[in-house]
């Protein structure tokens, strides 16, 4: 392990652009790597959106469903009967450059196959995103302060997320989208190996909130259900307004629709950006203590809400809530090298973590052991007994009190 110090300068001005954080001066750990094991990330450019761009994005975005359909159609499976039935109408017809015809059938073929692997399928898929395949050197290529595209398209860089610079660009997205354009490039970057934790924080997740930490330290975030949850009572007031007899025609009347859309649309992007900033933070602590991050198995619970019948926007936005945070717990500590265990869930807030009998209410959300005499809050047992759990599962024996026992002799 060894330290260093990024200061290296970011292009300013945009603080975000793929959900990274722009700070700049912070002090990474660089892990050891696993060899020849690698996982793929991507990283937003931010471009400036020339009009030739957003010109070729949508000539490309009519070419891809026509293709889809034309695929779908035809019940075309194989690549050779495709580039066969596609190749020259998509040069000629939509006027794409040789290379960009190839990945709009390659990108047609991939959302053909998702529609035909979906059980639930509606009606032929059309993709409304503008949002277009590239592929490093042969489609663009990063050249200066420009990303090229073929067909002599450049596009300004306005800022990117430089830590992973040194890895090769591979294939990516351009994706334009509420007036900003990002080339999503991806690259494969070296997994990191896990160090060998001392100790591990818990972290606990419920309705209200996420409880981290370790057998004294707690640390608590708010979940972002209710103020998501608040943008889904918007949309729905509004849907009811112009629902009514009075405006028959509302699904018409396209600002409302967009309107509605949009408050959807922000109570998700809520949740996921709670979701993916809440576990860098906790996975970041733990990465400076080089303790592990436990967290319990969600699947049962996540289930079980599943199975609710006529859930309400509350309980949808709980499961969302409860999966992506899964998700990106694992990723993050995956991704910075924390050794991560998950622990069965059965039992956590119910058990005494000192001698594992079964607790008794003491008094609003308190709970307390008949047989030891411990007692503590409902959130504080959870953590409590999702760490014992963990270090169980790691191995590790944390001496009570630790190495930093305070001292008694005064001074
Ligand atoms: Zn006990």
């Amino acid at each position: 392990m060894r330290d260093l110090t990024d200061n290296r300068d970011l292009t300013p001005g945009e603080p975000q652009v793929s959900g990274h954080s722009y700070r700049i001066a912070i002090t990474i750990q660089v892990p050891e790597t696993v060899p020849g094991s690698f996982f793929t990330i991507s990283i937003g450019v931010r471009v400036s959106p020339e009009p030739a761009g957003i010109e070729l994005l949508s000539r490309y975005n009519v070419a891809l469903n026509y293709a889809i359909n034309k695929i779908l159609r035809l019940n075309l499976k194989k690549i050779g009967e495709i580039h066969n039935a596609l190749y020259r109408e998509l040069r000629e017809w939509f006027g794409l450059p040789s290379r960009i015809a190839l990945d709009c059938y390659r990108d047609a073929l991939a959302n053909a196959k998702a529609w035909r692997n979906n059980p639930k399928k509606g009606k032929r898929p059309k993709v409304k995103k503008l949002s277009m395949l590239l592929h490093q050197g042969s489609s663009y290529r990063i050249e200066d302060c420009y990303v090229e595209i073929i067909g002599g398209i450049r596009l300004k860089i306005i800022g990117w997320d430089r830590r992973y610079d040194e890895y090769e660009n591979r294939e990516a997205r351009l994706v334009y989208r509420e007036g900003k354009m990002i080339l999503w490039i991806s690259k494969k970057v070296p997994k990191p190996q896990p160090y060998k934790p001392r100790d591990a924080r818990a972290v606990d997740i419920n309705e209200r909130k996420i409880v981290y930490g370790d057998d004294k330290i707690n640390k608590d975030i708010g979940t972002a259900v209710d103020r998501a949850y608040r943008w889904k009572i918007l949309a729905e007031n509004l849907q009811r307004k112009y629902s009514s007899p009075r405006y028959p025609a509302w699904r018409r009347r396209k600002a409302i629709h967009n309107r509605i859309r949009s408050y959807h649309r922000k109570a998700r992007n809520i949740l996921e950006d709670w979701a993916r900033k809440a576990p860098l933070k906790m996975v970041r602590l733990a990465l400076k203590l080089q303790h592990a991050v436990a967290r319990e198995d969600l699947t049962g619970l996540i289930n079980s809400l599943r199975k609710i019948k006529n859930k309400d926007h509350r309980t949808k936005l709980i499961i969302m809530g409860y999966s992506r945070l899964e998700k990106w717990i694992d990723w993050q500590a995956m991704k910075h090298g924390v050794p991560l265990a998950i622990v069965n869930p059965n039992g956590t807030s119910s058990e005494c973590p000192k001698c594992d009998s079964k607790l008794e209410e003491n008094g609003y959300r308190r709970l307390k052991c008949p047989r030891c005499g411990f007692e503590a809050d409902r959130d504080i047992i959870g953590k409590l007994n999702i760490r014992k759990r963990a270090l169980k599962i790691l191995g590790i024996k944390v001496i009570p009190g630790g190495v930093l026992a305070p001292l008694t002799a005064p001074r």
